[in-house]
């Protein structure tokens, strides 16, 4: 008799076989650890909202890096947390004091097998928390893209003297990667990738970061420049526009629950696609594997496989360098 219905079960019976056909692996190759690097000296702060996630000090974080390398981490991205905060933000053009700065240096000698790529943006070192200058309009203080860009500049030349091996401008501030481009490429520094937060939407989901960085507004919020949750169409034209000024590699920010982001950019575009894992999708894991309602391990490798499904080549996340991951 002939059969009708086709036992699609056969491929997945057995353990041998399942490896076999398995369409999509995770390897530590596209993982990259994000990094918060404090002020100071001696500074290990433990981050409350984002358990097993710690703020470092320069002399300290070369040590954890080293850490990282022996467990196959190829890549950080650096987020820098300042001694003192001004309406410009000015330390974060600081040359030979910055934080930042003095991470890259310290890491390249440290840590030369590492990646390191900068977070560029102003609202970790900006008094009000914003993402760059502000300017009166209309009885309201607003972010000048124009004069912001200018200072972005400033900031990525300032990484790449330090040694960055790449630039993430995170603000979504009009224009900045072409700004950021020609300013690297009119210095010396055209070898060094950015890769732009293309699509970073106005989540929720950052809520941990905010105590992890110290970057939390302190008046009104980043839905003028960030992109809405209910939108899609717009991360395209987001898309369309950082390859159009220059960017390497796009991002999607957050990841988990937004696959279908990943998915519509990987299928339209032809550069590498990078999402990240926020802080929120990580404590979420956290505190229910604390209550014992979630299997960390398992659940850590789904949520990343599933990122990796939706089209993304890099991933961006806090377990990066997880020990339990690849047991
Ligand atoms: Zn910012």
């Amino acid at each position: 008799m002939e059969e009708t219905f086709k036992n699609l079960s056969r491929l997945r019976k057995d353990e041998r076989i399942r490896r076999l056909v398995q369409q999509t692996t995770l390897s530590r190759d596209d993982l990259i650890m994000p990094l918060f690097i404090h002020h100071g000296e001696n500074v290990k702060h433990p981050i409350t909202a984002m358990e097993g996630q710690y703020q470092w000090s320069v002399d300290q974080v070369t040590g954890f890096a080293r850490e990282l390398v022996g467990r196959d981490v190829r890549a950080v991205l650096l987020f820098g947390i300042p001694a003192v905060k001004d309406p410009l933000g000015a330390c974060a053009l600081d040359d030979d004091d910055g934080v930042i700065q003095r991470a890259l240096r310290a890491l390249k000698q440290a840590t030369p097998e590492l990646v390191l790529i900068t977070d560029l943006c102003f609202c970790e070192y900006t008094d009000h928390g914003h993402c760059g200058v502000l300017v009166e309009r209309e009885g309201r203080r607003v972010l000048d893209h124009a004069a912001t860009r200018e200072r972005l500049v400033l900031q990525a030349l300032s990484h790449a003297r330090a040694g960055t091996d790449m630039i993430a401008p995170s603000g979504m501030i009009d224009g900045q990667v072409s700004a950021i481009r020609q300013g690297l490429d009119a210095n010396g520094f055209g070898h060094i990738p950015i890769m732009a937060y293309t699509a970073k939407y106005a989540s929720s989901f950052y809520g941990p970061f905010r105590e992890a960085a110290g970057g939390a507004p302190s008046f009104g919020d980043r839905r003028s420049h960030q992109l809405d949750p209910a939108n899609s169409d717009e991360a395209l034209r987001e898309a369309e526009a950082d390859i159009a000024e220059g960017a390497d590699i796009l991002m999607v920010k957050p990841a988990g629950y937004y696959g279908d982001i990943i998915r519509r950019l990987r299928d339209c575009f032809n550069l590498p696609i990078a999402a990240y894992q926020v802080s929120g999708e990580y404590a979420m894991i956290k505190a229910a594997a604390a209550r014992g309602r979630l299997d960390e391990a398992v659940v850590i490798r789904e949520t990343l496989l599933s990122i990796k499904r939706a089209g993304a080549d890099l991933i961006i996340t806090y377990f990066a360098g997880d020990e339990i991951l690849f047991d």
